[in-house]
């Protein structure tokens, strides 16, 4: 087997190298997220957070997030780093509310982990049954062509798998919204939805992705989780497009979306 290097003169070099691995593929195909890799590229994200902000607006897609789960998740930022940081950036009366939202995030990554220490089987298979109205037969193992190439009926859910295919990033949010979509609207299996987000995520995690890909979809939850436009164009507009016309499937009252999704009745 041929030994890689391991050291290059700069970022470049490296960029080049990789790319030379596999020159069959297109330019897309090996486009380079701006996200620089190593602990002091951590270190400035996380000297840039503001935890109080974060809890106003972390919703949004233009909210006040930290950009820092790459590091997170590969070992470069620990999670009481980011949580200390948080507790010297509160309310100087020691008010710990308004960082809450921040440190109990957070606290999600953490859980994730544990479950995933204690039930490693779970990472892959259906924690319960879907509460759909429909059974897990009834959903594509494989992802459509038309989502691998964000060609879709709806432009807001093309611009996130764009996103994640080219920076190796997704708002938490779009990563509800276009999980939601793949599973819901198209009747795909979670497990496709999360082996393709894992393919592109820089901070790629089989417990965080696994995990949420199964509240999404129910089998580890008690309803699915499913928006509609009017939900999308409160936290995702300017970043994404999100006009009516061009996202026909997602628009509609909520009872109306349930009664197209889950024909079959969903649990209360
Ligand atoms: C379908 C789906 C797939 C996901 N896949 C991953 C994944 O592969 N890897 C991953 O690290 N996170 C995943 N998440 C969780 C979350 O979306 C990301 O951690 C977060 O969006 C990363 O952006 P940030 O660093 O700017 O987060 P911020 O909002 O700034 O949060 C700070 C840190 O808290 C942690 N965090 C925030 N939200 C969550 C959450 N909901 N669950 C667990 N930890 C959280 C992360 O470590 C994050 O870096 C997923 C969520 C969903 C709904």
């Amino acid at each position: 087997m041929e030994v890689q290097p391991k050291t290059f003169a700069d970022r470049d070099a490296l960029i080049a190298h990789v790319r030379a691995l596999s020159p069959s593929l297109s330019p897309e195909e090996t486009f380079v997220s701006d996200t620089k890799g190593g602990r002091d590229a951590g270190q400035a994200l996380l000297q840039n957070i503001d935890p109080i902000a974060y809890g106003r607006s972390r919703d949004y897609l233009g909210g006040a997030v930290s950009y820092l789960s790459p590091y997170i998740r590969h070992g470069l930022i620990t999670l009481n780093e980011a949580r200390n940081l948080a507790l010297e950036r509160g309310p100087e009366d020691g008010d710990a509310k308004p960082i809450e939202k921040f440190i109990q995030e957070l606290a999600w990554r953490d859980f994730w982990q544990r479950v995933y220490q204690q039930n490693p089987d779970w990472i892959w298979h259906d924690i319960e049954d879907y509460k759909t109205g429909f059974t897990a037969e009834d959903y594509a193992d494989t992802l459509p062509d038309d989502i691998r190439q964000a060609q879709t009926d709806c432009a807001a859910i093309n611009y996130f798998i764009t996103s994640l295919q080219t920076t190796g990033y997704l708002h938490n949010h779009a990563r509800m919204y276009l999980a939601a979509y793949i599973v819901h609207w198209r009747r795909v299996k979670w497990q496709a939805g999360a082996r393709f987000f894992l393919a592109h995520l820089l901070d790629g995690d089989p417990a965080s992705n696994n995990l949420s890909f199964q509240w999404v979809a129910s089998t580890f939850s008690n309803k699915p989780y499913f928006f509609n436009l009017e939900n999308l164009q409160k936290y995702a507009h300017p970043q994404a497009p999100c006009d009516a016309a061009s996202n026909q499937p997602l628009s509609g009252s909520y009872e109306a979306l349930a009664e197209k999704l889950f024909p079959y009745g969903e649990p209360a």
